[in-house]
């Protein structure tokens, strides 16, 4: 089929609300024309012009198969043709979505008993905050709602999971965030540890500071913390030694549960099935998106620890139905989606893969940027990374934020065929390519890379 590129660029210019885009600008052109993304394949993609491009972000860190993957839109079509779609309130189900369940129960970490299912990061974070308070009232502590995130903590972008993401640019002039949300520090060593302090000893600060602001708000109206394995949007940061650690401590002290929000660190991005794998952590609820079905349908889940879900059903005879859900929770299409996807993941041992070739791309991104004048910092695991740019190494001092320093070097990559995200927070440039990426397609990614980096300098 052949676009006409003109035409679409008009329809869409006069009628599509862009998310995180520059309204004016787009409406006057001055952003140009749209980019009208035709085909993919493995880890590219390809523009109506005929440009192709190496996703080096995976979409938004989700299409971690790849493109173009028959088995799975085979089974979406499948699915499709046999039943389109059916409901599972009231005891419904499908084949698809009980065996998908019971797969995400096994392979979670911590003890798991259920998943809820949306259909996007946001609404499962929705979710989340929901079963804390129903939680929480269902055993007689109606105070226990606050929810703590991270400064920088990325957890959508609905009310209450926008009122949790750290960052207020996303806040602005959207009457957020919602009062019960509390945010404390980022976990970030290389711009919040203090000269010659280790980062265990920055863990351990962070988890007092953490330890000080529940006793402040008092434990008794403290729900829940919620963060990412790995900070994603708050700009691709690795959690500093002995973090993880120290902040379930503090959690267990006061008797707050821990959502793990592994909407990008589930299903191999961190080199193990789950972030929560790689750090140690023991979530009482999991969010999971994205890499679910690797963005081919939209598919989300609230997995939920045995211990809150007990206390659910204990409560049942008392308070009723569990009454919560979507049309398409656990949508016949999306399971179908996400079992194809899982197959893959583990055939292909695409976690084993993002350990070996992530430590192969680690390895170069270091030795390629890490000595360059304008890089304060590379950083990442798995197959997610980040270079930050600074103005002074020495000084450790950010580039005034109207050079665009890092939308420059985005835009040289994009240039040069390579799509790396100018993260929102800061001069970052952030890579997260989908999981099938070789050795010799790390070597193209990061040989571009070092030419858009060079030609800002
Ligand atoms: N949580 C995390 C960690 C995310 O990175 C995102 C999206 O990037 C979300 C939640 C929200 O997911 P969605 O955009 O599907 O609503």
């Amino acid at each position: 089929m052949t676009i006409d590129i003109a035409k679409i660029s008009e329809l869409d210019r006069r009628s599509v609300l862009h998310p995180f885009t520059q309204l004016k600008d787009f409406a006057t052109g001055k952003l140009g024309d749209p980019t009208i993304v035709e085909t993919g394949k493995g880890i590219r993609i390809q523009d109506a012009a005929g440009k192709e491009f190496i996703d080096g972000f995976a979409g938004l860190y989700c299409v971690n198969v790849g493109y173009g993957r028959t088995e799975v839109a085979e089974a979406i079509s499948r699915q499709a043709y046999r039943l389109a779609y059916y409901h599972s309130y009231a005891a419904h189900t499908t084949d698809e979505l009980a065996i998908l369940s019971d797969r995400l129960v096994k392979m979670a970490p911590g003890k798991m008993s259920k998943v809820f299912y949306g259909m996007s990061g946001s609404d499962a974070n929705e979710t989340q905050a929901k079963l804390v308070w129903y939680y929480n009232n269902l055993r007689g502590k109606p105070k226990k709602k606050k929810i703590i995130s991270r400064d920088r903590g990325y957890h959508g972008c609905s009310i209450i999971s926008g009122s949790m993401t750290g960052m207020s640019f996303y806040h602005d002039h959207m009457d957020l965030p919602f009062s019960q949300i509390v945010h404390t520090g980022v976990p970030h060593h290389y711009w919040g540890g203090h000269p010659g302090e280790t980062e265990v000893e920055f863990s351990k600060r962070r988890a007092a500071e953490l330890d000080e602001l529940i006793q402040r708000e008092g434990p008794e109206t403290v729900g829940a913390f919620i963060g990412e394995p790995v900070l994603g949007t708050g700009g691709i940061t690795p959690p500093p030694e002995g973090y993880w650690e120290a902040i379930q401590a503090v959690l267990r002290k006061h008797d707050v549960l821990l959502i793990a929000d592994e909407v990008i660190t589930g299903f191999g991005r961190t080199g193990s099935m789950f972030g929560s794998d790689r750090y140690g952590i023991e979530p009482d609820l999991i969010t999971v998106a994205k890499g679910l079905t690797s963005a081919y349908f939209p598919l989300s889940g609230a997995i939920v620890g045995e211990k809150v879900y007990q206390v659910m059903e204990d409560a049942a005879d008392r308070v009723g139905s569990f009454s919560h859900g979507y049309t398409y929770s656990g949508h016949p299409i999306g399971a179908a989606a996400a079992n194809a996807v899982l197959d893959i993941v583990e055939n292909e041992d695409l976690p084993g893969k993002a350990d070996t070739v992530g430590s192969y791309f680690q390895a170069q991104l270091q030795a390629k940027f890490a000595q360059l004048p304008i890089v304060g910092e590379v950083r990442g695991v798995g197959l997610m990374g980040a270079i930050e740019f600074v103005a002074d190494r020495e000084k450790k001092t950010r580039f005034d934020p109207g050079l665009n320093v890092g939308a420059r070097v985005s835009k040289a990559a994009r240039d040069r065929g390579l799509i790396a995200r100018a993260m929102p927070h800061g001069d970052i440039l952030g890579f997260a390519p989908p999981l099938v990426i070789t050795k010799a397609e790390v070597d193209e990614l990061v040989s571009i890379a070092e030419s858009a980096v060079r030609s800002v300098m």
